[in-house]
This record gives structure tokens, C-alpha cells and sequence, in this order.
């Protein structure tokens, strides 16, 4: 069995104040949570917040992004050890804001990939196609082009040591969500292609939903048969949409 994994994506919001409210928020509520393992990916500031309020939960933490680099002169990045530093468990790779805002293509997210399991953090892999890439009917194509890009540089079975997050660029902060159907299929797409390489990884490996996922969509996303969790976006910002997905997992 697959443990579902609900994962709060922060993006570029939140002050101190902000966040110790949502924490104490979370910290209430996670003892009803009963099968789902929960996460937040906070901005790097508040890292060291995170973790002084979430050390000894069950609630996990982790970063939206990283170097490839370990140290050194990059001004503005933050390495792997750095977030290990903070007790980080998670970290978000390509992101589709990561990969259309700051142009970082497959290999580079697919390096990242490497560098953070290496390094003994989870990277949740993000993969997901656009608005128009889905209308032109590549969505497949795309799906499978991100997903390789890790699977050649690294083998199928580094994927033992991530998170998938199928994320349809067109439901990304839009309220647009897809379609339980349509999310299963993209998810089934992506088991079938690992399972094609890798059986057991395919059977392990877990597979996120991300985009406008909320406490109204969120049981109907999830009982999907493919569909082990969610990256969520706006409804991780509120403690009680947050809970209400994480208890709607399993
Ligand atoms: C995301 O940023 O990964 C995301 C899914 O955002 P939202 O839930 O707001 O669509």
C-alpha cells in the first residue's frame, strides 16, 4: 500500500506571524489525520520557524527548490545541506512556476532531481503539461519527456527515493481543477511508462495530484486508484483546507 502524501506548497507567501498561526493551526488538528503523511514547503526564511514549531509532530517539512551546486560562489542559492541543516525531509523539483519563470529546462530539474536524493532528501519530481500542449493532444509526450529526463540520468529505480507530483500547468492557481477522470489517466500514464522499465518501482512509487486541489475536490481526486496525495497550492495557506484534504487522503 501506497501512503498518500499532502504536501503544502507556500510559494512566495506567508510572514512569521502568518505561518506561527497556520502551524498552531495544524498542530491542532494533525492527531485526526489518520492515514496521510503531511508536509510543508515553506519559503527558505522560515525555515528555521518551521522547524522549531514542527520538531517532535508528525508533520514533516521541506523546501520549493535548490542548487545543484553544494557551496561556494552562487550568490542567492541554498544547497541540499542547507536544508538538510533545517531538518528538511522534502524538496520541490521543477516546479512548472521554477520551469516557465526561471527557465529551468529538464535537464537541470533532472539534475536537481540527483542532487537533492543524494544528498538524503525526498524530491517531489513536478510534471504536468500546458493548456496548450493539452489541447494540441501532447500531453502524454510531455508527461513522458519530463519523467525521462530523471529516468536516463539516473535510472528508473532513483525514483524509489522520490515523489511524483502530476501537476496540469492549466490548474496551477487557476480554480481550474482537472476532472478526477482526467488526473487518473494522466497518473495511470505515468505508472504504466515507470512499470514499462520497472515494475516494483511503478507499484511503489507515489504519484501526487497537484492543482486547485481544495477541502470541496479533494475525496473524489483521491480515491483515485492512482492518486497518492496532493501538492496543494492556495488551500495550504488556510490550517482548517489544509486538514480537510489531509484527512480526505485515505
Ligand atoms: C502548486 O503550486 O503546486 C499548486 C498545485 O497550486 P494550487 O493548489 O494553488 O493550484
Amino acid at each position: 500500500m501506497r501512503q498518500p502524501l499532502i504536501a503544502g506548497n507556500w510559494k512566495m507567501n506567508g510572514s512569521r506571524d502568518s505561518i506561527k498561526t497556520l502551524l498552531d493551526g495544524l498542530k491542532a488538528g494533525i492527531d485526526e489525520v489518520k492515514t496521510a503523511e503531511v508536509a510543508v514547503c515553506a519559503p527558505y526564511v522560515y525555515l528555521a520557524d518551521v522547524q522549531s514549531q514542527l520538531s517532535g509532530t508528525p508533520i514533516a517539512w521541506g523546501g520549493q527548490n535548490l542548487s545543484t551546486e553544494e557551496k561556494g560562489a552562487f550568490t542567492g542559492e541554498i544547497s541540499a545541506s542547507m536544508l538538510l541543516d533545517f531538518g528538511c525531509k522534502f524538496v520541490i523539483v521543477g516546479h512548472s512556476e521554477r520551469r516557465s519563470l526561471y527557465g529551468e529546462d529538464d535537464a537541470l530539474v533532472a539534475r536537481k532531481y540527483a542532487v537533492a536524493r543524494t544528498a538524503g532528501l525526498i524530491p517531489i519530481l513536478c510534471v504536468g503539461e500546458t493548456l496548450e500542449e493539452r489541447e494540441k493532444g501532447i500531453m502524454e509526450e510531455v508527461v513522458a519527456r519530463q519523467l525521462n529526463a530523471v529516468i536516463d540520468l539516473e535510472g528508473v529505480t532513483a525514483l524509489n527515493d522520490g515523489v511524483i507530483a502530476y501537476e496540469p500547468v492549466w490548474a496551477i492557481g487557476t480554480g481550474k481543477t482537472a476532472s478526477p477522470e482526467q488526473a487518473q489517466e494522466a497518473h495511470a500514464f505515468i505508472r504504466k511508462l515507470i512499470a514499462e522499465k520497472d515494475a516494483s518501482v511503478a507499484d511503489k512509487v507515489r504519484i501526487q495530484y497537484g492543482g486547485s486541489m481544495n477541502a470541496g475536490n479533494a475525496a473524489e481526486l483521491l480515491a483515485m486508484a492512482d492518486i497518492d496525495g496532493g501538492l496543494i497550492g492556495g488551500a495550504s495557506l488556510k490550517a482548517e483546507d489544509f486538514l480537510a484534504i489531509c484527512k480526505a487522503a485515505g
